[in-house]
């Protein structure tokens, strides 16, 4: 008797759960969407929010771009609320139409067209927004797509293919700072950060090593060391600039700063050190030492325009305790970024 008792109990439950059939209760049902003009850090944008019930929805921009003023957004286990247009005229200017296209297995996906190029990474954005309150189970998915189509700089990396060569690795730890920091790991982080965003803007970049590794062999000689990474870059005939990253290093520990090298081999490789210098000074905070000449392995024996970065003194205490600091990392990977971007862009 009483097993039959639970049983019956929990087919009830099952039937005010709407669970009977289909997993409906597992879906995300779109129940909403509008559109309106907003301004987002100083810039017009227009913003798409879609309200969703049953927070935690699968959202992917589409690898698949069908064109350039297009953005396909793919959603993973939803359902469509039955008075949801299949298609909604939008503002006419920043963007023309969105239309809602059904696909099987409770997919669906979002096409929004646009007056302009979306190919920039920063020329929209896009993200979730939890409910609150009795709503806590809703969330609206906004995108916003910017009216000046993106980031100028962003652009002007889109297509180029930048070499990024982190110093050291394996079995060179470069210098180490007094709390132990390497600097081939700084070089590393720095680096990884940088082909990040630079990837993310559209650049083809070629990294000389990815990971803690020697990039001819353990034990090699500095000389076969740097120009395995020499070759590296040159292996691919499309790289137009060389960036080497590395920190600075002296017996007195009060030495600190930044500085940027170059070897005059072409028109270029000045200006490119200068323009790293410049955005390293504006970003990094540290005491600048300037911009140098220099005979470097790696700068003389590379064909294209390079420069090496010295981004600061992992000797001394207070600098190892900055080039260690993810935030700082990051402050300077954009600065990086920033350089190259002017390097083309001018
Ligand atoms: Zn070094």
């Amino acid at each position: 008797m009483r097993p039959l008792l639970a049983a019956a109990v929990f087919v009830c439950l099952l039937l005010l759960l709407g669970g009977a059939g289909e997993a409906a209760g597992s879906l995300h049902r779109i129940t909403g969407i509008d559109s309106h003009a907003v301004e987002v850090d100083g810039r017009a944008a227009q913003r798409i929010e879609i309200t969703v019930k049953k927070a935690g929805l699968h959202y992917a921009l589409s690898e698949r771009y069908h064109a350039d003023n297009q953005l396909l957004v793919e959603l993973e286990d939803v359902a469509l609320d039955e008075h949801l247009p299949h298609e909604i005229a939008l503002d006419g200017a920043v963007l023309q139409r969105l239309v809602v296209i059904p696909r099987e297995n409770h997919r669906a996906a979002l096409r929004i067209y646009a007056g302009h190029d979306l190919r920039s990474a920063d020329a929209y954005r896009m993200y979730t927004v939890p409910g609150t309150g009795r709503e806590k189970n809703t969330e609206r998915l906004v995108i916003e797509i910017f009216a000046d189509g993106g980031d100028a700089l962003s652009k002007a990396v889109m297509g180029h293919t930048v070499v990024i060569d982190p110093g050291h690795g394996g079995s060179d730890t470069g210098a180490i700072g007094p709390s132990g920091a390497c600097e081939k790991d700084v070089a590393l982080a720095v680096s990884l950060r940088t082909c990040d965003l630079l990837t993310k803007a559209g650049a083809h970049v070629v990294m000389t090593r990815t990971d803690d590794v020697d990039v001819a062999y353990a034990g090699s000689s500095a000389s076969r060391e740097l120009q395995a990474r020499v070759d590296a870059a040159a292996a691919h005939g499309e790289a137009e600039l060389f960036l080497s990253v590395h920190c600075n290093s002296f017996s007195n520990p009060d030495a600190h700063g930044m500085e940027t090298y170059y070897y005059p081999k072409t028109d270029a490789d000045e200006r490119f050190a200068t323009l790293l210098n410049e955005e390293l000074a504006a970003a990094g905070g540290l005491y600048n030492r300037g911009v140098k000449y220099a005979r470097f392995y790696v700068l003389k024996h590379s064909d294209i325009p390079a420069s090496l970065a010295e981004l600061g003194f992992i000797s001394n205490p207070e600098e190892e305790q900055m080039l260690t600091d993810p935030a700082y990392q990051e402050i300077l990977a954009q600065a990086l970024f920033r350089a190259i971007a002017r390097y083309f862009e001018e």
